[in-house]
């Protein structure tokens, strides 16, 4: 009996591996649309981010979770992910206050 690897989650945003319960994922559906994926369990394809907007900001500036997604995220798009990261952010208190590493 092994244990088996859990998967790694990159960040898009820092490029750093991270514990599963602090990052966020995106999904984009079979439809197209790019949504933030609260339950981690969306069908479609998925990247990550940390649980802290620095990392959201630079994964979109950098447009590296749109090249992850393979979609051309808009702007309308990025504001509308922000809103939904913020508000997850906000829900999940502990994750938004607490330090330490990225
Ligand atoms: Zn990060």
């Amino acid at each position: 009996m092994r244990a088996r690897k859990p998967p790694i989650r990159t960040c898009t945003g820092c490029g750093n591996a991270t514990d599963k319960r602090d990052i966020v994922r995106f999904v984009r559906t079979p439809e197209g649309d790019v949504h933030l994926d609260a339950t981690g369990k969306a069908v479609g394809r998925g990247a990550y981010t940390c649980a802290r907007l620095e990392c959201f900001e630079t994964a979109i500036r950098k447009r590296k979770l749109a090249s992850a997604l393979r979609v051309n995220l808009k702007e309308d798009d990025t504001d509308r992910l922000r809103a939904e990261f913020e508000t997850l952010l906000q829900d999940t208190g502990a994750l938004a206050h607490k330090d330490g590493d990225c």
